[in-house]
């Protein structure tokens, strides 16, 4: 099974009919699934796990009272879209939420949202739109939770203007394995509130969260589209035009090398002000957003990635890589208008792209380094890969800024995100160039990301986080889960003991 399924193999909760004789572990184990293979989005790892599939604050509380009692681990998973082990753990119980999913208020007046952390980002979209919102971050796919968007602080393509989703949150509230539920904001609890965004479900789950939409003017965005050359150039244009951007992000061509290293295309984007779209309200509406079911209006999306097989390989990728580049020349400066949906979700474009790297799997290596050692971090990064002779497939560059959230993986600088196919035959060589790429991310000042990451060790993480926001989270753990119940298959990798 690719996923962990809700429909075939878990038995839907129920609440216990026995809550006033008090919680019986045993009626509770039988609302676990049987032992389930559950998949890592990057294809990449998989754990054989029971499933939970709570839809109430009190299955929450019940499972924690379950794990208490049977001292059984427990790990969060909302849509599975982190590229490694982040929600699969072995032998334990993964709690899928995503049948914890109702949208309970909202006031157009503020565009404050209250939701389940079940929710999607693809829902919240899709319900803020037509009434002229839209959320304040998103990430490259539609299909996060707000549960897994808030334990992994996501970021989008405009984290340098407006920092990580966990600065949009009102309010969150919060159950630790202890069983004390608690309100958390900025103000309330904020040790809490700063700590579990961007804590990788490791102190406890997300119940409802309150999040402000952004308000806008259109269903469109102008784009530019822009070539450069190589990395130095990508890095000025995103340093002059930031300030008169929303939005953001480089496409890189890791196959070229020389004085083009780092060359490729940068979409930047800004919103329309009011008064600016005369379609405006009209292609708010959902069908002038929605991403189109086939291609060119014949082939299925969801049969794209079988037309991408034949390139998916290093020549093939070497080729898509410079077509794509050069093809950018046509359109060069040229602005257009782009909905926001197109835009933000290019990748959901070809459902199960993935895929293309079948019968292996993919990692991805996303990795931190601050603007003044950033070009010459990545261009070190980018050689390294050739000359090891491992390519990743697709690179992204986007610029960050640091944020207050303890675990934070953003700097004041780039990131480089960069799929790499893993398959039996590269695997240990692929986990040797991330060991090497490790090294000149941490000499740089760099950090790493827990929801792409598959090859971190834990000596490398310390090294690359303050000491002190270590300590203070391994404090708040033992604090709020001092049996460890919360554990998944990546915090006892790279968190240990
Ligand atoms: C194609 C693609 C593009 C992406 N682009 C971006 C991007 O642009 N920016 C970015 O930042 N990320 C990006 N991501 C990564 C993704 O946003 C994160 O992995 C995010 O955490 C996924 O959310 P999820 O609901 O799928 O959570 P999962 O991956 O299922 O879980 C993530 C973490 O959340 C925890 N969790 C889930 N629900 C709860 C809860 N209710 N309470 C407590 N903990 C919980 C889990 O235990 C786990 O630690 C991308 C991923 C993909 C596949």
């Amino acid at each position: 099974m690719a996923t962990a399924s809700k429909k075939k193999t878990v038995k839907k909760s129920v609440s216990p009919k026995s809550k006033k004789a008090g919680f019986d572990p045993k009626e509770f184990e039988s609302r676990l699934s049987p032992v389930q293979k559950v998949e890592a989005w990057g294809m990449n790892h998989f754990s054989n796990s029971k499933v939970f599939l709570p839809t109430s604050i009190q299955d929450f509380k019940d499972l924690f009272s379950y794990a208490r009692d049977t001292n059984t681990k427990i790990a969060f998973r909302g849509g599975g879209c982190s590229y490694g082990d982040a929600a699969t753990n072995e032998k334990g119980i993964v709690v899928d939420i995503r049948s914890f999913n109702k949208i309970l208020s909202f006031d157009p007046k503020t565009g404050i949202l209250v939701a389940e952390s079940g929710v999607t980002i693809k829902q919240l979209w899709e319900f803020g739109i037509e009434k002229g919102f839209w959320p304040p971050v998103v990430s490259g796919t539609m299909f996060p939770t707000l549960g897994g968007a808030l334990s992994m602080n996501i970021h989008g393509k405009n984290n340098f203007a407006v920092g990580p989703i966990g600065d949009h949150i009102q309010e969150f509230t919060f159950l630790s394995p202890d069983g004390k539920e608690s309100v958390c904001s900025p103000k309330k609890n904020s040790d809490l509130f700063y700590s579990a965004i961007s804590g990788f479900g490791m102190l406890g789950a997300f119940l409802t969260v309150t999040i402000k939409l952004k308000k806008i003017y259109s269903g469109k965005m102008k784009v530019w589209p822009v070539n450069t050359a190589n990395l130095q150039e990508m890095y000025d244009y995103f340093e002059r035009e930031y300030k008169q951007s929303d939005y953001l992000v480089g496409w890189v061509d890791s196959f070229a090398s020389g004085k083009g290293i780092g060359r490729g295309q940068i979409h930047k984007a800004v919103h329309l002000k009011a008064g600016e779209d005369p379609d405006f309200p009209e292609n708010c509406k959902l069908e002038n957003q929605i991403l189109p079911s086939t291609f060119l209006g014949i082939i299925p999306k969801s049969w794209m990635w079988l037309f991408m097989y034949p390139f998916s390989n290093n020549f093939g990728m070497r080729f898509v890589n410079f077509g794509k580049w050069i093809s950018g020349f046509l359109n060069n400066n040229k602005p257009y208008q782009q909905g926001h949906a197109e835009y933000a979700f290019l990748l959901d474009y070809v459902p199960n792209w993935k895929f293309m790297y079948k019968p292996g799997a993919m990692i991805q290596y996303q990795s931190f380094i601050p603007k003044e050692n950033a070009v010459k971090g990545f261009e070190e990064i980018l050689s390294l890969c050739q000359k090891r002779g491992i390519v990743n497939w697709l690179a992204v560059f986007k610029k960050h800024r640091p944020d207050k959230f303890l675990l934070t993986h953003a700097v004041d600088g780039y990131s480089m995100a960069m799929d790499f196919p893993a398959t039996k035959r590269n695997k240990s060589k692929l986990w040797e160039l991330a060991k090497e790429m490790d090294e000149i991310v941490v000499k740089n000042g760099g950090r790493f990301y827990f929801a792409k990451d598959s090859t971190l060790r834990p000596e490398v993480y310390r090294r690359s986080m303050p000491k002190q926001n270590l300590e203070k989270f391994r404090a708040m753990k033992k604090k709020l889960d001092p049996k460890n119940l919360l554990e998944s298959d990546l915090f006892r990798r790279v968190w240990g003991k």
